[in-house]
């Protein structure tokens, strides 16, 4: 299978402070990766960096082949990269429909803009509802939903999602995670997914990465870590 992201041997950090050490692992195209770890361990350093808002101190990000080094986040998002950051960044002051619109701004490309954002509709039957309301009107499941659809409308290959159920109600969560599944699955979408709740995570996960202090401790089929009692014990303290 071929990787969609490799990451070899990074490191980063914020200014002299040293975060990531060395991480390396592979993310096999159509499929989700868990990044699972304790607060601290730097998940959320790991994402940034990879989507070009931190810059590694040393190693590689090839993306599709590519070498990321020193490539603008503009052309990141154009080759098909996709972050949705921890907090969700939907601007609350705008409605929904011109929320998911700034997800299509830079698409060249104006009617398939406009299908991307009916696709988002369809999938989202809440937003859809309620696409004349402002952000700060949604629920948190809703605004997970306008964040996670933002960022579908750039028909994204590779989707950095950081902690998507932080705050939802378990049954949408759930019904979040179980639509990244099917976009993985119907249409080859990657997801790079870092989520506290780690049984969630691994139910839906391929393979499971494990962060402990900046470092990558195991990078494992997620069957594995579903069904190794120890494994489970050692690494993720369940
Ligand atoms: P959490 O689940 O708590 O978000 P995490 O695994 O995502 O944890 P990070 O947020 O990446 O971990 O944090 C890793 C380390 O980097 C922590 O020690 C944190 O204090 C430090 N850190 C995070 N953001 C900054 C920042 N803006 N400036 C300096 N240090 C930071």
């Amino acid at each position: 299978m071929t990787a969609i992201l490799e990451v070899d041997e990074l490191s980063s950090g914020y200014g002299p402070v040293p975060v990531l050490r060395d991480v390396t692992f592979e993310v096999p195209t159509g499929t989700v990766t868990a990044i699972l770890g304790a607060n601290g361990a730097g998940k959320t350093t790991l994402l940034r960096t990879l989507s070009g808002l931190l810059r590694p101190t040393t190693g590689r990000v090839r993306f599709d082949g590519e070498d990321l080094r020193g490539v603008p986040v503009e052309r990141l998002v154009r080759r098909g990269l996709a972050h949705v950051p921890e907090g969700r960044g939907v601007v609350a002051e705008l409605t929904v429909e011109e929320n998911l619109r700034l997800g299509g701004l830079w698409r060249r490309d104006r009617a398939d803009a406009r299908r991307a954002q009916d696709e988002v509709y369809q999938l989202f039957d809440p937003l859809a509802r309620r696409r004349r309301h402002a952000g700060h009107q949604l629920s948190g499941g809703e605004r997970q939903m306008l964040a996670l659809g933002r960022a579908l409308i750039a028909r994204p290959r590779l989707l950095l999602l950081d902690e998507p159920s932080l705050g939802l109600a378990p049954r949408v969560s759930g019904q979040i995670m179980t639509l990244l599944r099917q976009l993985c699955d119907g249409s080859g979408l990657t997801v790079l997914l870092v989520e506290q709740n780690v049984r969630s995570a691994l139910g839906i996960a391929d393979q499971g990465v494990v962060m402990s202090l900046g470092r990558v401790v195991m990078a494992t089929p997620a069957a594995q870590l579903r069904d190794d009692e120890q494994l489970r014990h050692a690494y993720l303290g369940f």
